[in-house]
């Protein structure tokens, strides 16, 4: 069992992504709708693993990333792709993202992402 958040400013795919995770037995203790309110929750949550969206409005996933990094460098963080973001997707496993969950996805794709990190 792991202690997520995720972060998204998809209300569906926070949904979907909570209702996939809860039913495999992991915990989703909070969730953004971008990397601001994350870094905010931050200071009250202590997730295993951020499942961190790219596109986002405010505080994209990328420059989330890298704050999120600099101040809590043992959470797991796997970022959350549409089509054609290879390259933002290269540049966040140099920052120090763990892994990335390609839009769209099935809900054994995540639970097999996040199982690689409990
Ligand atoms: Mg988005």
């Amino acid at each position: 069992m792991a202690k997520v958040m995720i972060v998204d400013d998809s209300r569906i795919l926070r949904k979907i992504l909570t209702s996939t995770l809860t039913d495999a037995g992991h915990e989703v203790i909070a969730d953004a709708g971008n990397g601001k309110e994350a870094l905010l929750l931050l200071e009250r949550f202590e997730p295993d693993i951020i499942t961190l969206d790219i596109t986002m409005p405010v505080m994209d996933g990328l420059e989330a990333l890298v704050k999120i990094k600099e101040t809590y460098p043992n959470i797991t963080v796997v970022m959350v792709s549409a089509a054609g973001q290879k390259s933002k997707v290269m540049e966040a496993l140099k920052s120090g993202a763990s892994d990335f969950l390609q839009k769209p996805f099935e809900p054994e794709d995540v639970i097999k992402v996040i199982n690689r990190f409990v």
